[in-house]
């Protein structure tokens, strides 16, 4: 088991007041008043300057975020509330301790008390302080607490539909296409989605990162030298400490066919105050390495989140969100356009919208597919082509993913394609239709 009490306290996310760079107020004041200020300015490197000044612009944490620390932590220091270890040593675990900060509803209230649920209770303080309290169906809300709706399973559901089960070589890694592997690191999460994919495994305390079940896993890599991509996954990888993820790192970087490595991961989201300098320093020493960070809401994209991508992008990974369709909570075309814009802003290019995954007793967060679509169609053409994401559904069954587009060939004119553009007008494209062939001899030479 990991021990999360064991682990040195050393490293928090917010630099010090003392380290901070001036502000473009004092910038401008040392410029007017002192114009040897200036000069030394100029010597700095153009860069370190934007970065003080676009660090600046952005608050350390939001209203909401302090308002909730006053009233639920008041006496918890910031060195505390922004080490990770102590986020994860205080999550709120509890039916007693979620009482006190949310007025539960009796939905929510008999799920959590229910002690036969799938998927654990967890939420960091952090991501508490977004939740609001006297609203059960804020979207927030919704993804990280029970309600009794997770135990009824519909005909439809499987708790693996993906069928992942079948298709692990070795425990904790699934090969399903040929090139990549899925390598399940830990069930630990530091805040269990209700929604998860994997809530057959995850936080249930079995898939634990010893090194004699990582190692197996690494060399079955190894033997199989189709294996070019490694997704490290969970739970949630960043969980670990930086000594024993870069343990993992460091073996799959041996392997001399491992192209890429790539972390799927909801931390910076959840738990931002993991996106140390230190984190940072350790990860790009593997590169190429990839991120895919979990997002749902524009309500998620806060002045930590920013800063937790800022860091991880300045680090040289590119980043990739993806993100679960869920009904109520951000399926609709202006919450999703809004997250897409706050992502753009991050650096995190919109990569994956799922369709929620038929997974036992998710049926209050499944929407028609249509609905996906409809997003997809209201997000093409109105925002920034980079900001659209590919909407897939994963196959039940082991089927992969399969991307889903709104229809925008309209049809043929003869030699011409008709084609919707984003504002349902139709335009002509020159494609010759082909020709049955004339030709029906063997000795033709047409
Ligand atoms: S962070 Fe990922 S693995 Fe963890 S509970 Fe959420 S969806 Fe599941």
């Amino acid at each position: 088991m990991i021990q999360y009490t064991d682990m040195k306290l050393t490293e928090t996310l917010l630099i010090d007041d003392e380290d901070e760079p001036p502000s473009p107020k004092e910038v401008v004041e040392s410029l007017t008043a002192e114009p040897h200020n200036f000069l030394f300015l100029l010597k700095k490197p153009v860069h370190k300057v934007a970065g003080a000044l676009r660090s600046k612009r952005t608050a350390r944490s939001s209203d909401k975020t302090r308002l909730f620390r006053r009233t639920h932590f008041s006496d918890v220091a910031d060195k505390q509330w922004n080490d990770w270890h102590w986020q994860i040593n205080n999550r709120i675990r509890t039916p007693e301790h979620l009482g006190r900060i949310l007025n539960l509803s009796k939905a929510e209230r008999d799920a959590v008390e229910f002690s036969g649920a799938k998927l654990p209770l967890g939420i960091t303080p952090y991501f508490a302080s977004l939740l609001a309290a006297d609203d059960p169906d804020q979207p927030l809300r919704r993804t990280v607490v029970p309600t009794v709706r997770e135990f009824v399973t519909l005909p439809c559901e499987a708790n693996d539909p993906l069928g992942e089960e079948h298709q692990s070589p070795v425990p904790g890694l699934v090969h399903r296409y040929p090139d990549r592997v899925l390598f399940l690191l830990l069930d630990f999460c530091s805040t269990y989605c209700r929604y998860c994919t994997r809530s057959r495994v995850v936080g249930h305390g079995a898939l634990h990162a010893g090194r004699a079940r990582l190692e197996k896993a690494i060399d079955y890599i190894r033997r199989t030298p189709t294996v070019r991509d490694v997704l490290l996954s969970g739970g949630d990888p960043l969980t670990l400490n930086d000594e024993r993820l870069e343990w993992v790192l460091m073996r799959l970087r041996e392997i001399p066919h491992v192209e890429v490595i790539r972390i799927g991961t909801k931390v910076p989201v959840v738990l931002p105050q993991r996106i140390t300098p230190s984190l940072v320093r350790m990860l790009r020493r593997y590169h190429p390495l990839w991120m895919s960070i979990h997002f749902t809401h524009p309500e998620e994209c806060t002045p930590e989140v920013y800063r937790s991508c800022g860091m991880l992008a300045d680090a040289g990974i590119p980043l990739g969100s993806q993100t679960v369709l869920l009904k109520g909570i951000n399926d609709s075309v202006q919450t999703m356009q809004s997250l897409v814009h706050h992502l753009m802003k991050m650096r995190v290019r919109p990569y994956y919208l799922y369709q929620c995954d038929p997974i036992s007793g998710s049926g209050h967060f499944r929407t028609p597919v249509e609905k996906g679509l409809e997003i997809i169609q209201g997000l093409r053409g109105f925002t920034t082509g980079y900001a659209v994401p590919t909407y897939v559904i994963d196959a039940p069954g082991g089927g992969g993913k399969i991307p889903l587009m709104p229809d925008y060939i309209q049809g043929r004119d003869n030699d011409t394609l008709l084609l919707k553009n984003y504002e349902n007008k139709v335009f002509g494209y020159p494609d010759p239709a082909p020709r049955p062939s004339t030709c029906c001899q063997d000795n033709c030479l047409e």
